[in-house]
């Protein structure tokens, strides 16, 4: 398990990353959010060694990561780093060797992995000569090179196609699946919700959200009503419980304190003609951050 316990990072008087604790087990996949300059990398550099924490502790498996666990683990910097003079075999070569790979293995490991994300015929091609996001696949290849058991990506899907965002994030569930541990950050919060269970959601290096998705949105209890009817709009919000209501598109969203107050917008609506849409959604995660810590602040 990975725990992250009361860590808090100064940079000199500033205040990064605040007292932050969340932990990770074996075949989770668990989000680090945040707006630019929330504290996300200077994390991942303390739960890397790479970084002393001010005061606190990182765990994994109930000691400090440090050189000698460094085979186990994958770690995509923000900075993207690539030898883009090497092929993508030589660079391969190069990371799996300092992970005590050996060369037979690391070939027939990234011969699968170029395959399942189509590009084979770069092989052995100059990294420079790769477009970026084909750059990025093959620095996310390298950094799972070696099936680490803890994998941490710090922003993996920035720049990335939504058929590569799709890519990636299939490989990420397939290895949690086998067992791995995986800690991603993102400024994107739709890019969580499809697959990670847990997070984290940081601004300016305090945690406004934390914990399971499922239960974030139970707590939060606000629901929204979607409708497609012919009503007039102040019958909707004269409805107690009733929070705003507003046209989205050809239909009508009302947004609602919880779930209870469903029925009594549904007793409104069932007396208006052409109903064709009545549906409760839950808000998505990113509504729940804004209401949260308000609209002020940087995507
Ligand atoms: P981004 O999404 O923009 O990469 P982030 O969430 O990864 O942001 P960090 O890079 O961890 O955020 O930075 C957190 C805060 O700490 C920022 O305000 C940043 O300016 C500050 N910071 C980061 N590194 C240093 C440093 N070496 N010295 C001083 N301040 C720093």
């Amino acid at each position: 398990m990975l725990k992250v316990e009361n860590v808090t990072k100064y940079y000199g008087d500033f205040l990064a990353v605040d007292n932050l604790s969340f932990t990770v087990k074996e075949g989770e996949i668990f989000g680090l959010l945040g707006v630019n300059g929330a504290g996300k990398t200077t994390t991942f550099r303390m739960i890397m060694g790479l970084l002393d924490a001010s005061s606190g502790s990182v765990t994994w498996n109930d000691k400090k990561i440090d050189y000698d666990v460094t085979d186990k683990i994958g770690f995509l910097t923000e900075e993207r780093s690539l030898l883009t003079k090497l092929t993508v075999k030589e660079q391969c070569l190069f990371y799996g060797t300092l992970k005590g790979m050996q060369d037979d293995v690391i070939i027939k490991r990234l011969e699968t992995l170029l395959e399942k994300f189509n590009i084979s015929e770069y092989k052995d091609k100059k990294i420079k000569e790769l477009s970026k996001g084909n750059q990025q696949k093959i620095q996310f290849i390298t950094a799972i090179i070696n099936e680490p058991k803890l994998l941490i990506l710090d922003e993996p899907f920035s720049g990335l196609d939504p058929i590569n965002v799709e890519l990636f994030k299939n490989e990420i569930i397939e290895m949690a699946q086998k067992g791995s541990m995986i800690i991603f950050s993102s400024h994107r919060m739709e890019h969580v919700e499809l697959f990670c269970e847990k997070l984290v959601v940081l601004l300016k290096g305090k945690t406004v959200l934390e914990g399971k998705i499922a239960d974030i949105k139970k707590q939060y209890r606000k629901k929204n009503i979607f409708i497609k009817a012919n009503i007039e709009l102040e019958k909707l919000k004269q409805v107690d419980g009733v929070l705003s209501v507003s046209n989205v598109g050809d239909e009508i969203e009302v947004k609602i304190a919880n779930e209870e107050v469903a029925p009594k917008v549904f007793e409104v609506v069932a007396k208006a003609s052409d109903i064709s849409k009545f549906v409760i959604e839950e808000p998505s995660l990113n509504e729940i951050f804004i209401a949260k810590v308000g609209e002020n602040y940087e995507k």
